[in-house]
């Protein structure tokens, strides 16, 4: 069996004392088995990045900048071969494998515009003969813990921008998918980044404690679900780490009265049940403003669900594939008892789904409840799976009170025509990032993406200039070049300097 080893200082290497599996969702089989590496593994990657770093730091932003344009080059050049790599592993469809190394090659293309985002600021003539000017420098040796459901788009989101900026960075990708992590590795490595800036270790919590009780490293980065993502928050700052946590998410679609049905129901489609519900901009939740909006959409969207087609995540028709292991199928399968238990209306159940041919794979067919209330436990927490619940509100202040007092606040939609209300929507609600008739509002790469509430921990969102002042720390110089002071002018100051 394929063995998933550890890429340290440009090359694999295998140490770890334990493993875990690697496996096909689409076949409910193992396919690999992936090394778990403890402190001493990272040790042998903070060592290269340590020997490294000084001399990329030293490196003009230009020449990093050209390492990131032949890395996008590869990623383009290698897209078929990664996709079905993480498809395999991760069990979404080919298109939306292809749409999450996209993603991740956007953040590749803005860290190619590095040199104008390093510029820094220059004030001349601040006082009397007086230049004050900043630079950003890079930290050093930082690192970043990624989840499962977006195996490439988010280790790129991190190391794409810290690299660029002059960081060393140690990535700990998700153990159930971890091979396409290690696959950009060697991709960058064959870009030209030298050996020992970017390494990938594997392992669970044993390596991210590890990585956040290390004193060798100044930052950390981590996206996965709230509960990790607080403990990692927490435990990172108290070592005096710079540290962003973003969280899981219940993103709310708002339907109002005006708004365009059947082109509601596609982004529905698309945002509640693509990739399986596994995404945390998902759109689990749809508010429809009224109940003749909500008999109206309930009537075009029950045919369009039943509609959709669950496949292997190789079938070109397969509208989504499985969810990511059997431990979350059951855990998606017991939040739709639960939703039914606590007076959720079950309209369209996708409980008991098998595919002829892969029984053993991990399937949850799309599933749909009416009149689910704001109390509900299934409705508070995060579900994960392709399960959208329908929560009626009687009026757009209702719509706007639901996600902006839901425990999560990663991303909403609205969908008007009305521009006042959507103008309205945006200023008003307590979410970090908003879609106004855009079901899934992923900011492009320079602009930032980040989560509030108990989405997200910590003040920096990543990527854009927000990821670029995370990986970066500024230095603020204040010079003055006198020239001709005779003897005996000299002046003391005991006072604190002013500009005059
Ligand atoms: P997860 O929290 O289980 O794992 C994320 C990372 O944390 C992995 O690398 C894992 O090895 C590590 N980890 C797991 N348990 C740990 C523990 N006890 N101590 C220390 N580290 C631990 O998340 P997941 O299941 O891989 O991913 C899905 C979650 O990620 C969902 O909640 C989803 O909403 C969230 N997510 C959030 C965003 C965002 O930007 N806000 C983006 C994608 C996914």
């Amino acid at each position: 069996m394929r063995s998933i080893e550890h890429f340290i200082n440009g090359s694999a290497l295998s140490d770890a004392t334990r493993s875990g599996d690697v496996w096909n969702p689409s076949q409910g089989e193992v396919q690999a088995t992936v090394g778990l590496g403890t402190a001493t593994t990272l040790d042998l990657a903070i060592d290269a990045a340590k020997a490294a770093q000084p001399a990329w730091a030293a490196t003009n932003p230009q020449r990093r900048a050209r390492v990131m344009f032949n890395f996008k080059a590869l990623i383009e050049a290698h897209m078929d071969e990664l996709a079905e790599l993480l498809a395999s592993e991760h069990g979404k469809v080919i298109a939306d494998a292809k749409g999450d190394i996209q993603r991740g090659l956007e953040v590749i293309e803005f860290c190619c515009g590095i040199p104008h985002a390093l510029k820094g600021e220059y004030t001349q003539g601040a006082g009397p003969g007086i230049d004050v000017y900043s630079m950003r420098q890079p930290l050093g040796i930082c690192a970043g813990i990624t989840p499962f459901n977006f195996p490439a788009m988010i280790p790129m989101w991190m190391f794409g921008v810290a690299i660029a900026c002059g960081n060393a960075f140690i990535l700990k990708p998700s153990e159930r998918d971890p091979s396409v992590p290690v696959r950009l590795a060697e991709l960058i490595s064959e870009a030209g980044l030298p050996d020992g800036i970017l390494s990938v270790v594997h392992g669970d919590k044993e390596m991210v404690d590890a990585i956040l009780d290390h004193d060798d490293i100044k930052a950390v980065s981590f996206v996965g679900s709230s509960d990790i993502a607080q403990y990692i928050y927490s435990r990172g700052t108290a070592n005096g780490k710079r540290v962003q946590a973003f969280g899981g998410a219940k993103n709310h679609g708002i339907v109002m009265p005006d708004a365009d049905l059947d082109q509601v129901v596609v982004d529905l489609a698309g945002a509640a049940f693509g990739s399986a519900g596994e995404r945390c901009m998902a759109l689990p939740v749809v508010v429809p403003v009224g109940d003749d909006t909500a008999a109206a959409l309930r009537e075009k969207l029950v045919p369009a669900i039943e509609k959709l087609r669950v496949g292997i995540s190789t079938d070109p028709e397969a509208h989504y594939g499985p969810v990511v292991n059997a431990a979350h199928k059951q855990k998606v399968e017991n939040y739709i008892q639960l939703c039914a238990d606590e007076g959720g209306e079950l309209v369209v159940d996708g409980r008991g789904f098998t595919l002829q041919g892969h029984e053993k794979g991990f399937f949850v067919g799309p599933t749909l409840f009416d009149h689910v209330k704001p109390h509900f436990r299934s409705y508070q927490e995060e579900i994960f799976g392709p399960v959208l619940q329908m929560v009626r509100a009687d009026s757009f202040e209702e719509a706007v009170r639901l996600p902006s007092e839901h425990p999560y606040g990663n991303g909403v939609a609205i969908f008007t025509r009305n521009g006042h209300a959507a103008r309205e929507f945006a200023a008003r609600v307590n979410v970090g990032m908003v879609g106004i008739n855009v079901p899934i509002p992923v900011p492009v790469a320079y602009h930032t993406f980040g989560g509030w509430k108990r989405s997200g921990f910590g003040d920096t969102n990543q990527h854009g200039m927000e990821g670029v002042k995370f990986w970066t720390k500024v230095k603020t110089i204040t010079q003055r070049w006198p020239v001709g002071t005779a003897a005996g002018d000299h002046k003391e100051a005991f006072h604190i300097p002013t500009m005059g």
